[in-house]
């Protein structure tokens, strides 16, 4: 039996930052989670993330990760009309398409640099014991002080411990794949009346198109290319894509929601355990790596005796879930044109639930 001071469950950049930065304090970690198969979307990290990222000591492994500028967005939302948003005139700069792979890689680099153990493996069995958790796999057994949930939208830990999730609005992303010689660096977000779409392009050479719908609409196109491409022809702006050789269109889950408690004895959930984000927001990754550092310091005070640090910590994770919440109803309601569609009912009262 393995005796640890934490293990950290999904190596995802939430976990790969929480684990790196306990290690950093002199804690014996653990990270637990196999390289995902499934590729990502195709994410963007805005420009607010680089002061994060330098404080974190991982801004040189973006950089590394050679993701694309992202210069600014250009979005038909609330008119038809395409308005542009330069990042030039953001104070923290241009933004960057990911390549999510090589990203998540480098930031797992980074926490193995540290002194973390990663241990490519999903969570076996959790119980409690005196010293703080058991976990069990077949062959191998290890005890942790603490546990940092950071499986994602699975909140693996935490469902084990039987804490549930809520869901917001049901929001499904359909989305494809296509070779692009489009060098256009913006974001293209165009609403449309059973939802929105998102062209970006990729640092491989690729692009992505996504279409943000209810769940029974989703439904009916994922896994068709015919059914997806007649709804981007029914685009103004993405349509310009149509002739491209897309992949067949696949659908994940892109609903916001939370978990009904972010922490209990010995535990605590960071990234999108704790709070997934509507895409439109942008913020998910960004929440990833600030959790992830609050979390991490919240059990480091936790692990010296200091009895509030989780409860403080929660209390940041209210004040994020908040914000979230203005901005991304502040946005929905911007859309205007449809008032009779469910999608867009549904978010014109976009509220805590
Ligand atoms: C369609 C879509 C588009 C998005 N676009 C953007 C964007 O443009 N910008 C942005 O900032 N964010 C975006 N996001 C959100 C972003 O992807 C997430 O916020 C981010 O990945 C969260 O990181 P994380 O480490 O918390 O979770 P994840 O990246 O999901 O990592 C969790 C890890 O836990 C592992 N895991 C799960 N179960 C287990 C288990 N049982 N045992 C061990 N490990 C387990 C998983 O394999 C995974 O590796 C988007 C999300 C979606 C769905």
């Amino acid at each position: 039996m393995t005796a640890i001071d934490v293990a950290v469950i999904g190596a995802g950049p939430a976990g790969a930052v929480a684990s790196r930065q306990l290690a950093l304090c002199g804690y014996r970690v653990v990270l637990i989670g196999p390289v995902p198969e499934v590729p990502r979307v195709g994410e963007s990290l805005p420009g607010a993330a680089r002061p994060l990222l330098r404080d974190l000591g991982l801004l040189e492994h973006l950089e590394r990760s050679l993701p694309q500028a992202c210069i600014g967005n250009r979005s038909a939302w609330g008119g038809a009309h395409l308005l542009t948003h330069d990042f030039m005139v953001d104070p923290h700069g241009a933004g960057w398409h990911l390549n999510r792979a090589r990203f998540d890689e480098l930031l797992r680099e980074a926490a193995l640099l540290a002194g973390v153990q990663w241990w490519r493996e999903r969570l076996g069995r959790v119980s409690s014991s005196t010293d703080g958790w058991q976990l069990q796999w077949a062959h191998k057994s290890i005890t942790a002080r603490w546990l940092i949930d950071a499986s994602g939208r699975a909140s693996i830990v935490a469902r084990r411990l039987g804490v549930g999730r809520v869901r917001d609005q049901a929001l499904v992303a359909v989305y494809a794949w296509a070779q692009s010689d489009n060098r256009d660096r913006r974001t293209l977000i165009e609403s449309v009346d059973k939802g929105w779409w998102y062209r970006a392009s990729l640092p491989d050479g690729r692009c992505v198109a996504a279409l943000h719908t209810c769940a029974d609409h989703a439904a009916a196109i994922q896994g068709c290319r015919r059914a997806w491409l007649e709804q981007l022809e029914g685009t103004r702006h993405l349509r310009s894509c149509l002739d491209s050789q897309w992949s067949l269109p696949r659908a994940c889950d892109a609903s916001g929601g939370q978990l009904r408690q972010w922490s209990g004895d010995g535990w605590l959930a960071v990234g999108d355990a704790a709070l997934a984000f509507d895409p439109l927001s942008s913020q998910g990754l960004f929440n990833a790596l600030y959790t992830a550092l609050r979390g991490a310091e919240a059990v480091d005070k936790a692990l010296q005796g200091q009895l509030q640090a989780a409860e403080s910590y929660v209390s940041v994770l209210h004040s994020v879930r908040q914000a979230y919440l203005r901005q991304i109803g502040y946005h929905y309601r911007r859309e205007q044109r449809w008032p009779n569609e469910s999608f867009w009912q549904e978010r014109n009262g976009y509220r805590e639930r």
